[in-house]
């Protein structure tokens, strides 16, 4: 039996876990967990090398190492034009997904609601139970349209206004919205928060004295950053007051195994996530802390490379898909596409997303992820895969490859 908290018990295992174990034993090209098949630069490993050599390799300061509290605020401070002590207003987490815990847990009182957008990140909702918070769902919805030459595409997913307001309201007289877990660029779908609809965010925590949690990981992942920038949410009025920045080293330079991550937000909000997270972890490995103020202030040394190589990815990957039947989104951010499988599934005989990942891997020795696990109402996703291009061009063509089993469009 079970000893699993019930907290804890309705969650299972990650998908991303599930995923990998499935990709090994079938000997699949993964393009489900979202990690690079490279490594990140050079620099950036030698200096955690000579850290490890020629600096203490013992605990470092709770709230992260000072060099790297410095880089992060002052790259927070030219990214948002908000000033940013790096003494008070920082703290260093174990990857983005301990800063959402730590601020969950450092926030929320049991019963306090929080707002998600359905798909989320799965360990937000976690993170909520944990807390013993009330998550309200809002969801994203795909938006279908043709594409230039007549072919099927999926232009957006949107939210509906009145449903994000109605999330807001709660459930219970005498409960209070405490936060918005807000996520953009945004994962699984590609998705970058345009400013209207971070305004509509920002004016309901103005008018309901909310929070908002803003986990912007993949704040450099941007295809088209002329007509979908990347907006921080804390640059929206009222909102600096009010939001935590949540980011981490781990997209931006492709070293998601340091887990190095980081909250930056006015002081007492900071101080709250400090309070959960010298009892989660403490404090963060010193000699990648040391690497990690050397890549934030060497980033465009990093950067420009990686976006061409995912932009190559991105763009064979969604035009393969197209050509085999899928309805595709191509993302303007992070480095995943959303695509509607059905089209596909039903020449296969199989339905639903987790049917058709199992079928995908079985048959084509791919794996992708089935993005109803990112849903509350399961049925909203169920039409819907998950392919990660954070690969190799040759992973990629391989892949591709290996799809062409799925048979022609008919
Ligand atoms: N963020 C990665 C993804 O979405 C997975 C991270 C993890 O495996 N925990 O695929």
């Amino acid at each position: 039996m079970s000893q699993t908290s019930r907290a804890l018990s309705p969650f299972g295992t990650t998908i991303f876990a599930t995923m990998s174990r499935l990709a090994l034993e079938h000997d699949a090209v993964n393009l489900a967990q979202g990690f690079p098949d490279f490594d990140g630069p050079a620099f950036i490993k030698q200096a955690a090398k000579d850290a490890i050599d020629h600096q203490p390799n013992q605990y470092a300061p709770m709230p992260g190492l000072p060099a790297l509290r410095k880089a992060i605020a002052a790259r927070f401070a030219a990214d948002t034009g908000v000033a940013c002590d790096p003494d008070a207003q920082v703290v260093v987490t174990s990857g983005c997904t301990e800063a959402v815990a730590a601020a969950m847990l450092g926030l929320c009182e049991p019963g306090d609601e929080v707002v998600l957008f359905e798909p989320f990140y799965d360990s937000y909702r976690a993170c909520v139970a944990m807390a013993g918070a009330v998550p309200r769902y809002v969801p994203l919805r795909p938006r279908y349209e043709s594409g230039p030459n007549g072919q099927r595409r999926i232009a957006s997913f949107d939210f509906d206004p009145a449903e994000l307001a109605a999330a807001f309201v709660t459930l219970r007289a005498g409960a209070r919205t405490r936060a918005v877990l807000v996520n953009t660029p945004h994962n699984p779908t590609g998705k970058v928060f345009s400013r209207a609809e971070l305004a509509q965010i920002a004016a309901l925590c103005v008018r309901h004295n909310a929070l908002a949690l803003s986990d912007e990981v993949y704040e450099r992942l941007l295809f088209e950053p002329g007509t979908h920038p990347h907006i921080p949410l804390a640059t929206l009025p009222g909102m600096a007051e009010r939001t935590l920045t949540l980011s981490s080293l781990g997209k931006t330079f492709s070293l998601t195994g340091w887990k190095v991550g980081w909250a930056v937000g006015p002081e007492v909000l900071v101080a709250a996530v400090r309070a959960a997270h010298q009892f989660l972890t403490f404090s963060v490995p010193t000699p990648l802390q040391h690497a990690a103020a050397v890549a934030l202030t060497r980033e465009g040394e990093a950067v420009p490379a990686l976006l061409a190589t995912l932009r190559e990815g991105r763009d064979a990957l969604a035009g393969a898909l197209e050509a085999l039947g899928f309805v595709v989104h191509v993302p303007a951010g992070t480095y995943f596409i959303c695509a509607d499988h059905t089209a596909v599934s039903a020449r296969l005989g199989v339905s639903g997303d987790q049917a058709f990942v199992l079928e995908l891997i079985k048959r084509c020795r791919v794996a992708a992820i089935p993005p109803s696990v990112f849903y509350n109402d399961t049925s909203l996703g169920t039409s819907l895969v998950r392919f990660a291009f954070c690969k190799r061009a040759e992973t990629i063509a391989e892949g591709i490859k290996r799809l062409q089993a799925l048979g022609d469009r008919r």
